[in-house]
């Protein structure tokens, strides 16, 4: 497994403001790719097609689950979203870094099948922060903020199966502890020991 690349996934309830986080620390790592998930609901304004998702019809999606072609997919509010097995296998095989956004469903599906991924949940600083930037947000509709949060008490329970949890408090603080959790996770002993043995020349590092 030293040769395989970095799996992160990252959860949060719906509004805590996960999006941002993920972007921010992307900037750090060069080499740590978002993968781009395919969904059915329809893109927010300013989301981009092929950037933020892979916006697809419910018959698409549907032939895509026929097909085999999701490494994990699930039904969130009532949308569908689900993450391509080929593209994420092939990038990691060849050492790559993914960082996966997926909801506690999906999580526990690729922990499955990738057992050496990170798990790190987010989690607002309060009920009543989670509320006010989903509605500062000004994208979803009364209904479909009611759905999400009333959804988020649910998804909270999966927490307590994460690595890591992180509170998104004050931004900045949250950006430098998720940024640390994954520098950490690169120093572990398994993920450098070909590089080592290559530097000094041995034959069998730790
Ligand atoms: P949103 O509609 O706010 O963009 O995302 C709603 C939820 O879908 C979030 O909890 C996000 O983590 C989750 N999500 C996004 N992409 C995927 C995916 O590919 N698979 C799964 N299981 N969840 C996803």
């Amino acid at each position: 497994m030293s040769n395989e690349g970095l799996l992160v996934i990252i959860s949060a309830p719906s509004g805590v403001g996960k999006t941002s986080l993920c972007k921010e620390v992307l900037k750090f790592f060069p080499d740590l790719r978002h993968s781009v998930s395919y969904t059915t609901r329809a893109p927010r304004p300013g989301e981009k097609d092929g950037l933020d998702y892979q916006f697809v019809s419910e018959e698409k999606f549907q032939e895509m689950i026929d097909g085999g072609m999701f490494a994990e997919w699930a039904e969130i509010h009532g949308n569908r979203y689900g993450t391509a097995a080929n593209a994420l296998k092939e990038y990691l095989r060849s050492g790559n870094e993914v960082i996966l956004d997926l909801d506690g469903q999906g999580a526990r599906q690729i922990r499955e099948e990738f057992p050496n991924s990170i798990y790190v949940y987010i989690l607002p600083p309060s009920w009543k922060e989670l509320e006010k930037r989903l509605r500062s947000r000004r994208t979803d509709s009364n209904e479909d903020i009611k759905r999400r949060l009333e959804n988020a008490k649910e998804e909270l329970q999966y927490a307590e199966h994460y690595d890591y949890i992180v509170i998104n408090d004050a931004f900045n603080v949250a950006v430098s502890t998720l940024r640390s959790i994954i520098v950490a996770e690169k120093c572990r002993r398994k993920r450098v020991l070909k590089q080592v043995e290559a530097l000094f020349n041995l034959s069998h590092a730790g």
